[in-house]
């Protein structure tokens, strides 16, 4: 088992905080804190067998595939968007939680998978700040060292991922939502934001997947085939320590996250869309701020 250690290497732990507008709270946890590894009580290297599970995401509505015949006609149809899927393992005594994790990564699979979130999150930009005219780049960390990673390249990094196996846990952590860290690939979510995955409230359901969606882009991997047990370890490709309120709303990890929440909110109206996305992460949206970002060079 790896260490977990916090640092400002960009590597390890990512702690994801249950106030917005107090994205610095984590960072004034003593690393001594962590040694007994709160936030995964009841990891097993070796956990036993029948343990497993793993899903495939499914496409609801796949697009018909290219006509092979009719000169001008393929080009209009756009390629079935590749479908993710996830290994994971559970600990935890509750069978109904199990369940809810299941349930709720079925939903963001599924998500990820369609169309409509991936139009989304490509014309996230122009559906979120149309009068601004900022350009379509997510920030893959806070350090703003790296250039803007382009809309459609993030979501063919994270959307078809096959993430996995994650060790899940139920573990609260004071003050988080969750918590995640990528050597080896483990994610703890609060209880009650758990039991929020099938809630009938659909604001609290959404709400809630926005963690989920947001923990597996920090298990997206900065180099694929990385070994846990070397120095260093794997690092994670897309991380959010050192935010702010500016760039946190064009973080890859809250950005994806906040997508599918205001994607499930509104599925059909693009306006309503814009607005949820505002209301979740105002400080991304003054110019100020956007001069920032865009400031930030834009990979090609
Ligand atoms: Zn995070």
């Amino acid at each position: 088992m790896s260490a977990i250690s916090y640092n400002s290497g960009g590597r390890g732990l990512a702690r994801d905080g249950r106030l917005r507008g107090f994205p610095f709270l984590f960072s004034m946890i003593a690393p001594g804190l962590l040694t007994a590894c709160p936030s995964f009580a009841g990891f097993d290297a070796n956990p036993p067998p029948g343990s497993e599970w793993s899903a495939s995401a499914s496409r609801e509505k796949p697009a018909p595939a290219p006509s092979s015949s009719g000169a001008g006609t393929a080009s209009s149809v756009p390629p079935p968007a590749p479908a993710g899927a996830i290994a994971a393992l559970f600990y935890q005594p509750s069978v109904a939680h199990q369940e809810l994790y299941k349930a709720g990564l079925v939903k963001v699979l599924n998500l990820f998978a369609s169309d409509a979130l991936r139009e989304r999150v490509v014309k996230s930009a122009s559906l979120t700040a149309p009068k601004l005219r900022v350009d379509s780049g997510w920030l893959p960390t806070a350090t703003m060292t790296q250039c803007r990673l382009p809309a459609d390249k993030v979501a063919e990094s994270v959307l078809s991922h096959h993430f996995g196996p994650i060790n899940y846990f139920d573990n609260p952590v004071p003050g988080a939502n969750a918590t995640t860290d990528i050597c080896p690939d483990r994610t703890s979510v609060d209880p009650d934001r758990i039991d929020q995955f099938e809630s009938c409230d659909g604001a609290s359901q959404a709400d809630a997947l926005n963690t989920l969606a947001h923990e597996l882009t920090h298990l997206v991997r900065e180099a694929p085939t990385c070994d846990c047990s070397r120095v260093p370890p794997c690092s994670s490709r897309f991380l959010d320590r050192d935010r702010d309120n500016c760039t946190e709303g064009w973080l890859v990890s809250y950005r994806l996250g906040d997508t599918v929440e205001c994607h499930l909110n509104h599925p059909k109206d693009d306006k309503a869309f814009g607005a949820c996305m505002r209301k979740l992460r105002p400080g991304a949206y003054t110019e100020a701020c956007l001069k920032r970002i865009q400031d930030t060079k834009l990979c090609k």
